[in-house]
């Protein structure tokens, strides 16, 4: 290997040949014609521009983020710490199990957590991500019905569901039966009825679900499911809402993911890698991915024997330092992950009630985690959308709620206090919502032209989604 340097053209690089090879060949082709158009700035300029990007980033350490469905709640920084901790971050994937017991084990003891958790009886922890975690789950009840003989086509879906459902179900190879929701944002029980026949391979569901509604008829939905030999798979990504009150087993479940990255506090958003365990119940155990991470008594152990594995869903045994970070927070919560789940539907609550009065609530219901507002009134009255809503919160370094989710709620504004918060930031969330409102009546111009101090106002939407200027400052 031979350095190349050539100090008056400010170019450098390594040649990957050996040092007697004849080097006119490489500097011919792969030589740079002229400098790189690097810029030539000092350590503490280019300092000074990376933290001047990284303070235009939103993120929960510096404000409120109600973002309904995801979660964005503490993540303690001592999980970085220990995710960081040389045995496991230096740890090469292909290790022999001899020689990475200590992370097999915190594989291992991470499925037992996840399984008390959840009340299933085997758990993977392959899958990346939530939306992975359903395909994964998906996979495993279209075999468990291969291997059984019974051809099985169709998946019921709520209309309420997160966008990421259906879509692992076709993905899958499922055709996509959808089953209104009721005035109570709830599953429509006679139209489920009317929909299950033995074309059904499963129902999909979240509960408490995309509303923030627990459906109070899911003992009866488990019951319609299993006696037409249909499975129930349920989405876990939202497990803040009911960790240690209950599980999807207790509910009649056979299959379920959970997001690591949301409710186990491992951070996540901008893409930021995640953890999507599936858990199952023992008849699917057998169609895991493989390999499941296992005990013998004496040593822990890679399973690839699994006997009608789906196979690999993701390269190695997933994103460990995930799943180093989960279990970090499981074992330092202990039994507080309950009063975790009671403080997270506390803070819902709470901003439910302070703001039902100026934005409509379509369904006035005791929530869960988390709420549905509508931003129909404003709307109607002064002409503000809740896409303007969300765009005059930045301007209060406030990151915006979900909107226009779920599809079921016109001008939807979702949002998810988390366990997190205090009752002071919540207060204050409050008073800016209630300021916007009167705003939307008093000067709807200024809401509709929000946000002011960011450092990119307000954008053609569509212009910048088809052609992204990534570049522009204004
Ligand atoms: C976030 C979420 C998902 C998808 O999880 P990803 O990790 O983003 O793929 C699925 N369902 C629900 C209800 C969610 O909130």
């Amino acid at each position: 290997m031979k350095t190349i340097f050539e100090k008056d053209k400010g170019v450098s690089g390594i040649c990957l040949c050996d040092e007697n090879e004849n080097l006119d060949f490489f500097d011919g082709i792969y030589k740079r014609k002229s400098p790189l158009g690097l810029p030539n700035v000092s350590e503490l300029e280019a300092l000074r521009h990376y933290k001047e990007l990284s303070d235009r980033n939103f993120c929960i350490e510096k404000g409120f983020y109600p973002l309904g469905s995801c979660t964005m709640k503490y993540n303690p920084k001592v999980n970085e710490l220990l995710a960081s901790l040389e045995g496991f971050s230096d740890l090469h994937p292909l290790s022999s199990d001899e020689d990475c017991q200590g992370a097999l084990e915190l594989m291992y003891k991470l499925q037992e957590a996840l399984k008390e958790i959840t009340g299933m009886d085997a758990i993977t922890l392959q899958p990346a991500a939530g939306a992975q975690g359903e395909l994964t789950g998906m996979m495993v009840i279209k075999k468990y019905f291969e291997v059984k003989g019974e051809k099985r086509t169709k998946v019921i879906i709520p209309d309420s569901a997160h966008g990421t459902n259906p879509a692992s179900a076709h993905l899958c190879g499922f055709e996509i039966v959808p089953v209104k929701s009721n005035d109570k944002g709830q599953v429509d029980i006679e139209a489920l009825k009317s929909l299950v026949n033995h074309d059904v391979a499963a129902i999909m569901m979240t509960n408490p679900n995309t509303l923030g509604i627990f459906e109070e008829n899911v003992l009866e939905i488990s019951q319609i499911m299993h006696e037409n030999g249909s499975l129930l798979y349920y989405d876990g990504a939202n497990f803040n809402a009911i960790m240690g009150y209950t599980n999807p087993k207790l509910m009649g479940f056979d299959v379920v993911h959970l997001n690591l990255h949301k409710t186990f506090a491992t951070p996540h958003g901008g893409g930021g890698p995640g953890a999507g365990p599936v858990g199952v119940v023992d008849a699917l155990k057998d169609f895991l991915p493989s390999p499941v991470v296992d005990f013998d008594g004496q040593k822990y152990f890679r399973n690839c024997n699994i006997k009608h594995s789906i196979g690999q869903v993701k390269a190695f045994y997933g994103n460990f330092s995930v799943l180093v970070k989960a279990y970090a927070y499981i074992l330092m919560m202990g039994q507080n992950l309950k009063e975790a789940s009671e403080n997270a539907v506390l803070n819902a609550n709470y901003l439910k009630e302070k703001l039902k009065e100026a934005y409509l609530l379509p369904y006035d219901e005791p929530c869960m985690h988390e709420f549905v507002l509508s931003g129909e009134k404003q709307k109607h009255e002064n002409g503000v959308s809740t896409l303007h809503i969300a765009k005059a919160l930045m301007d209060e370094n406030t990151h915006p709620p979900t909107v226009y989710f779920p599809l079921i709620v016109h001008e939807a504004i979702m949002i998810e206090p988390t366990e997190s918060e205090t009752k002071e930031v919540m207060d204050d969330f409050v008073k800016v919502m209630l300021k916007i409102a009167d705003e939307a009546k008093s000067n709807p111009e200024k809401v509709i032209s929000s946000p002011h101090s960011t450092p990119v106002k307000k954008i053609d939407e569509t212009l910048a989604a088809r052609h992204p200027n990534l570049k522009f400052v204004q």
